[in-house]
């Protein structure tokens, strides 16, 4: 007899596995979509030329091994608010604001959903858009929450469906929480337009819904910071509602593996803000005990210092750059190959990924017969694609689909 018994056998994450399948072909063409992951114009992983700069900074100021406060990188802290909120907004809400480091975008929304926990005796319902991130469930059903899924696309169209998004909030338990993509939504690339994010934030804020923001693109988007933080900065600025914010800086400043993340969470008074900022501090001190510095103090350093920012404004420019020039790229070489079907939602959608609405039929196909690994979605990262690969890419497409 085992103490572990009753464990289960958990299937592997679906896109880890992919990884791996792909690692492990031998095809010297094989191509990887899967995995969201920047990758230059040679398909390699990039530095950004500012985290290098930056990094560059620490070791000549002599690097030690510390450990960081509770509630991480105060630097840090001070300047992803800054930067979120713009300088403005900043000004006006900052002592209204609890932050606390956390271990990338992942850890930052676990973090948010262990605060909403332990300060509610009833457990709000949590609205997840349909499809999601793949993580998204699993982070607030562990939690406890109930999760319920709402319909964000239309298959059909192609596009977002925002009749069924609002008649969603119209109906939605108040008092529940709506997981919101501050921008480049994961995995359809479909926004919500400026105007339709005021038509969401009025109809939260009519039926008091907590809105909690995953913003793992912020400035990886379009390449502009400020645009990206739009919406964000709609709720807690003009519409002063309370909202949580869940910030990344695995894609717009490359640490993917150095976990650098921030959550914020917003509120109406000073002292709650305390208090909130002393629970973030207990329950960061149980799960962690202290977030890693290393990351953190790369970002902080890129944030907190105004050469480098510019730099770093510049690779994101770089980055969403070459991924529009590619998701443009394909379009093209699909029509031009005659792929079946029309492909106009391609160039629609913005961010990292690109949703080809394909049959899980044909991207086993494409895996098995072409070495072109997407998701069992169909989601592809464009990032994986570059002048070397694309025509392959949209030729394996058609083929599959003829
Ligand atoms: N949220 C979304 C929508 C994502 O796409 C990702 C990463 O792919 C994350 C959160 C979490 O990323 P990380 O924990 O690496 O910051």
């Amino acid at each position: 007899s085992s103490w572990f018994n009753q464990a289960q056998f958990i299937p592997p994450d679906a896109i880890f596995a992919l990884t791996a399948q792909y690692q492990a072909d031998p095809f010297p063409q094989k191509v990887n979509l899967g995995q969201g992951t920047y990758r230059d114009e040679e398909g390699k992983p990039w530095v950004l030329p500012s985290v290098n700069k930056a990094r560059e900074c620490l070791r000549t100021k002599g690097l030690q091994h510390e450990y960081l406060p509770i509630l991480g990188l105060q630097s840090f802290r001070e300047e992803t608010a800054k930067i979120v909120l713009g300088a403005e907004l900043f000004k006006e809400q900052a002592s209204k604001i609890a932050t606390c480091q956390s271990l990338s975008g992942t850890g930052a929304l676990h973090l948010a959903g262990l605060l909403l926990r332990a300060c509610h005796t009833k457990l709000p319902k949590f609205y997840i858009p349909e499809p999601t991130w793949s993580n998204h469930h699993q982070v607030f059903q562990s939690l406890g929450f109930p999760c319920e899924s709402f319909k964000y696309y239309d298959h059909e169209m192609k596009s977002l469906d925002i009749e069924s998004y609002y008649s969603m909030l119209r109906q939605a338990e108040p008092n529940s929480v709506v997981i919101l993509h501050a921008c480049a939504h994961n995995p359809t690339g479909c926004d919500p337009s400026k105007e339709q994010w005021r038509e969401i934030a009025q109809l939260m804020k009519a039926r008091q819904l907590f809105p909690l923001f995953d913003s793992a693109y912020l400035g990886f988007n379009s390449g502009n910071f400020d645009e990206d933080a739009f919406a964000i900065r709609l709720f807690l600025g003009e519409m002063q509602m309370e909202a949580g914010v869940c910030v990344s800086f695995a894609k717009n400043m490359g640490l993917y593996g150095e976990r650098v993340g921030c959550i914020l969470m917003s509120t109406v008074d000073r002292q709650v803000a305390v208090n909130m900022q002393s629970m973030l501090e207990m329950l960061q001190r149980s799960e962690v005990s202290n977030p890693p510095a290393f990351g953190a103090k790369i970002a902080s350093q890129v944030l907190g210092n105004d050469e480098l920012k510019q730099m770093w404004f510049q690779d994101m420019m770089t980055m969403s750059g070459r991924i529009r020039a590619m998701r443009a790229a394909l379009y093209e070489k699909l029509i031009f190959f005659g792929a079946p079907g029309s492909w106009e939602h391609l160039i629609q959608q913005s961010g990292m990924f690109g949703f080809l609405g394909l049959s899980h039929e044909v991207v086993l196909k494409l895996r098995e017969q072409h070495h072109v690994y997407v998701a069992d979605n169909s989601r592809i990262s464009i990032a994986g694609l570059n002048a070397g690969n694309v025509e392959y890419v949209a030729r394996s497409i058609t083929q599959c689909l003829r």
